[in-house]
Order: C-alpha cells, then structure tokens, then sequence
C-alpha cells in the first residue's frame, strides 16, 4: 500500500515561484536550470513573422473551431442530460451503466491528472514506456484536448498564473459582481473558445514533448482516441444486452445507447467540469499554504473529487512535485497510484520537496 504519510522522499523539487524554467526542471535549483527548450524558442520580432502568427491565430479562433468546441462542450452536458431523464422517466439504467460512469471517470481523470499533468507537463517522474503510453491515453480518452496541446496550454498557465498571459486566469477581468461572474465564466470554458494560445507555440513550451516519438504518435491520432471513448461504453452496453437471455435487436441498441450515453457522454461531462473547477474554482475558493505567485487555493472538496488536483496551492508553489496533497490528510490518489507504482519499481525520479523548501514557503 502506498503511504500517504509526509513526504520524505529525497529528491528536490523547485521552491521558487513557476517560471517557464522551473516547471519542468529535473533535480535543480531555479538558478541552475538551463533546460535545452529555453533556447529553441523562436525570435519573433521581425513583422513577417509577427503577421504569421496573427494569421495562425486568427486561424484557430475561427468559426469552425469554435463550434467543434461548442460541441465538445454541449455534447456531453446533452448527453448527462439525457441519461438522467431515461433512467428517472422510464427506469433505463443498469448497474454496468454505473460502473462505466465512475470506473471510466476515476481512469480517464487519472490520465488527466497522473498522465498529462504529472508526468507530462511537469515531469514529476518517469516510468516504463508501457506505462507512461497507458496513462497518456487515459488522459485522452477524457476528451480534454490532444495531450501536446494539453501540456502546453498548462505550461502558460503556470509561467504567467493569474497574469496577462495566463489562459484561463479567473482573475484578468475588472473589480464588480458581474465581472467576478464573466471572469468565473472565462477561466471554467470561455477560454476554450478564445484561446490565447497558438499551435505555434507548441516549439515554445514543450520541445521535449514533440522530440517523443510515442506521445506525437498519441497526439496525430487524438481524434480516433476520442471516437473510441464514445464507442467503447457503447459496445460494452451493447455486448452487455446481448448476453441477457431474451435478447433482441432492440434491446441491444439500448444497451449501446445507455453504455454511450453513461460510459461516454456523461462520464466526459464529469471530467470535464471537474477538471475546469481546478482552473475555476481553485483559484478562487479555498485556502493558501504556500506562497505562491498567484491566488491558487487549497479546496477540500475538489482535493477529493479531482483525484488530488484540488490541493492547488500546493502544486503552484512546488510545481514539479508528484505529490499534491501535502499534507498527511490531503488525501489524493494520483499520489498513491505514483507512489505504488515507484514501490513496484515502475516509477523513478519522483519528485518531492524536502522539508527545507515546505518550510521556507509555508505560510503559517
Ligand atoms: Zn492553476
Ligand atoms: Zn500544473
């Protein structure tokens, strides 16, 4: 069993507020780090090149973009919707129905929250190639975004947090309630749709993502991981029906239209708003630890529901650690799974803060 005592492993992680640098540094102060993807960053002063990326970006803020994402957004929402409705109008639901809602969200989540944030984006550890495909395409079966994207979009969000720049900062717009609420708004899925980011920054903020042969292979085919997310609850459901002894062509529709409707669309509704409350909500809500240079919190609720995410205080002041719960009754189970699978042998360079850097940032 992992411990979820205090942390002692040995490794140390960066103290200093995020910077581009430190984000994913491996084992060195914020001074020292040099990594090589700093000075591959692309010279953007000459006009051509400037008008390029106003091109690209005007590009992908177009009209069709926009809708693929309404529809990433609505779709699901629909979907969780329409779930609820059969089963309390007409009784529709099956226990293999439940067990595709939350077995497929505590997996998908964690290649969220193990896969594309810890270990990708932040490098927290390393693992076996197995496994480090395993939980990246967890991460994409969540339907949050192509794991490179993913990784980048987070990367600016921690260099510029709660800054000009930040992608989904809740606190860029002026004072007044209704501001708070279009800020709210903004940082929970308005971003999705006014992106301040560009593809073209992909060679900015994670070269060494794009130099994974394994991880690109993942990301040229997100649209076929997000296919198979759908369709897999939805043959399971179908198979499932097709079991039952009275079977028919009816019945096994229905059961593929429940597992797509409870393992597909609504588990992806799940993950979603529950990944954009940490953007949200736990900017917002919630206490401060560590310092921090930004108004990131510490929110209970969500330290429990987002597989340990919540506790994101604590993982803007120590970026790289695979550890985001702290404290001993900060429960988060990415951390246990990490945990395990470093006592396995299947995990290495997992990254902690020593008590020296807790308490130089500690804020009690
Ligand atoms: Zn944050
Ligand atoms: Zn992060």
């Amino acid at each position: 069993m992992a411990s979820v005592t205090g942390p002692t492993q040995t490794k140390p992680v960066i103290s200093e507020p995020p910077t581009r640098a430190n984000l994913t540094a491996t084992d060195s102060l914020p001074s020292e780090i040099s990594p090589a993807f700093l000075h591959q960053i692309p010279i953007e002063s000459d006009s051509a090149t400037q008008a390029s990326n106003v091109a690209t970006q005007a590009n992908e803020d177009s009209i069709a973009r926009r809708l693929v994402i309404l529809g990433t957004v609505l779709f699901p929402l629909a979907g969780l919707i329409a779930a609820i409705f059969i089963a309390s109008q007409y009784g529709m639901v099956r226990w293999l129905d439940i067990v595709m809602l939350v077995g497929g969200w505590y997996l998908t989540g964690m290649g969220i929250t193990i896969g594309y944030h810890r270990m990708l984006t932040h490098r927290s550890f390393e693992t076996v190639t197995p496994v480090r495909a395993f939980w990246t395409a967890m991460g994409a079966f969540a339907v949050e975004g192509s794991p490179i994207d993913w990784c980048m979009v987070h990367r600016k969000h921690h260099q510029f947090s709660d800054h000009e720049g930040d992608p989904h900062s809740p606190h860029l717009h002026d004072g007044g309630i209704v501001n708070q609420l279009k800020g709210f708004w903004h940082s929970h899925t308005g971003w999705l749709f006014n992106s301040n980011w560009s593809k073209l920054e992909r060679k900015k903020y994670v070269p060494d993502l794009l130099e994974d042969k394994m991880l690109v292979a993942i990301d040229d085919h997100y649209v076929t991981w997000v296919t198979a997310s759908l369709l897999i609850p939805a043959a399971i459901g179908g198979a499932a029906a097709l079991l039952t002894p009275d079977f028919s062509l009816t019945s096994i529709a229905a059961g593929a239209g429940l597992g797509l409707l409870w393992g597909g669309l609504a588990r992806v509704c799940v993950s979603h708003h529950i990944t954009w409350s940490i953007n949200s909500i736990c900017h917002i809500f919630g206490s401060q630890d560590y310092k921090s240079s930004d108004d990131s919190r510490n929110n209970i609720f969500f330290g429990f529901l987002s597989h340990g995410e919540g506790w994101h205080n604590n993982h803007h002041a120590f970026p790289t650690s695979a550890r985001h719960g702290l404290k001993w009754w900060q429960f988060d189970l990415s951390w246990v799974v990490i945990r395990t699978l470093e006592r396995m042998g299947l995990a290495w360079n997992v990254k902690l803060p020593s008590q020296k850097q807790l308490d130089s940032r500690a804020l009690d």
